[in-house]
């Protein structure tokens, strides 16, 4: 018989751990606590180390002919003026030839995407569910649903994201923690001739303009704002013109733009921070609900999938279950830290919001942040390099 198991959350972590597993023989359930289907509409950066997770589950292609490819990786930064000041260019260095460093994707085509490999795939997809208590023993997981079912697993993965039930149930004094930012964001019509991923800076304000398709790009706007900040959603559109009315250049058309009834999101960012074991017998911990991390180098989406992945090499490698999440939680947590660590202090350094301190740390950055860029990747391929992918999913 099948080894089965439940996967709770159908993000990014659960639906491609739901392909991962799926792919190596084990019956899937993957149950959501939405109704439907529903996409945020804006999008999502991922950089070459993620899409060569894509690859190894499959879907490299479709996310590519859906998305929009930085074919050159380049980041180009202008001040607040619209004036450029530095370019980076982030790497292609993972596994295969036809690499990319970078695809800007809306979430909703992502998740058309991995929908489609799970229909295809046969996993049993039950939405408008959680899970209300759980029974981890060592060798199986019982499981109570929210429609009244019971379902008993080999294994249960709480992919639910930042405020993961699953965790509550299990590790109830893990909590969420405030960042200090806040994320505006905003979708808007591509300009043919917009085609580098742009990051604009202010003192204490970015604000990024990022293609994610052939027809649309998104505005990414990050903050300083209170603990507890919250706005209501018909003002949206008129705070995050004026939180970044002080950038003009390539970005002034779209924030002038915004109105009502534009495509705008804010959200108060959280991280969760876990030392590790992720996992509790046969429950398992993966992507933003055991590791969020703050969006400023763009790597939750990327840590999930490789969390999916690396699962699904653990498993097919023939190592028993209970080795497989022991290994799981030495070779996770200290590359999902890492761009954790790196991530916060991107985004302090971002938040001076000091003019003279702002212009130092610029003036770092036209030596320093190539470099950086080059050494946060060499890092996390070191980090991952002990990661056999020999039995991929
Ligand atoms: C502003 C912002 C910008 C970002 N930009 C990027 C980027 O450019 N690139 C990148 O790689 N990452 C980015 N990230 C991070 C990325 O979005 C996350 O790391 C990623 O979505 C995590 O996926 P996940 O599946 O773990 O969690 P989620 O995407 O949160 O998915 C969790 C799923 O579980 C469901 N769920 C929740 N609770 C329950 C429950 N009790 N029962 C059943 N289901 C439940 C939810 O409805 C959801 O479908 C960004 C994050 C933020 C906040």
């Amino acid at each position: 018989m099948k080894p089965r198991v439940l996967i709770v959350g159908a993000g990014i972590a659960g639906c491609c751990a739901a392909i991962a597993l799926a792919r190596i023989g084990w019956a899937v359930t993957l149950i959501e606590k939405q109704s439907a289907w529903q996409f945020q509409s804006s999008g999502i950066f991922v950089y070459s180390n993620g899409l060569a997770q894509f690859r190894t589950l499959g879907v490299m292609d479709e996310m590519v002919a859906a998305g929009f490819q930085i074919a050159d990786g380049r980041n180009v930064y202008l001040n607040a003026d619209g004036s450029s000041f530095l370019e980076t260019f982030y790497p292609a260095r993972f596994e295969g030839d036809d690499q990319i460093p970078i695809l800007g994707i809306r979430r909703a085509d992502m998740y058309r995407v991995l929908s489609r490999h799970l229909s295809e795939l046969g996993v049993e997809v039950r939405l408008g569910r959680t899970v209300d208590e759980l029974h981890a023993q060592p060798a199986r997981v019982d499981a109570q649903l929210s429609d009244g079912s019971r379902l008993v697993c080999d294994l249960l993965l709480g992919a639910d994201g930042i405020r993961s039930r699953v965790r509550q149930l299990l590790w109830p004094d893990i909590e969420p923690r405030y960042s200090g930012f806040g994320v505006w964001r905003s979708v808007h019509r591509r300009p043919a001739d917009l085609t580098d991923k742009i990051m604009m800076m202010a003192p204490g304000l970015r604000l990024g303009i990022m293609p994610i398709s052939q027809r649309q790009l998104y505005l990414f706007g990050t903050v300083p704002e209170p603990a507890g900040a919250w706005f209501a959603r018909e003002d949206w559109a008129a705070l995050m013109r004026s939180r970044f009315a002080v950038f003009h250049g390539p970005a002034a058309q779209f924030l002038d733009e915004l109105t009502v009834q534009s495509e705008v999101l804010y959200t108060a960012v959280e991280e969760v921070v876990m030392a590790g074991p992720w996992h509790h017998h046969r429950v398992l911990l993966i992507g933003d609900a055991a590791h969020a991390s703050t969006p400023f180098m763009g790597q939750g989406g990327a840590m999930a999938v490789q969390d999916a992945v690396v699962l699904g090499c653990l498993l097919a490698s023939g190592l028993p279950v209970d080795s497989a999440l022991d290994r799981f939680s030495e070779l996770r947590p200290p590359v999902c830290r890492f761009v954790q660590d790196v991530s916060r202090q991107v985004g302090v350094s971002g938040a001076q919001a000091d003019a003279l301190e702002h212009a130092k740390i610029l003036h770092a950055m036209g030596s320093t942040a190539q470099q950086r860029v080059d050494d946060f990747y060499a890092q996390l391929e070191r980090l991952g390099s002990h990661i056999s992918t020999g039995n991929t999913p």
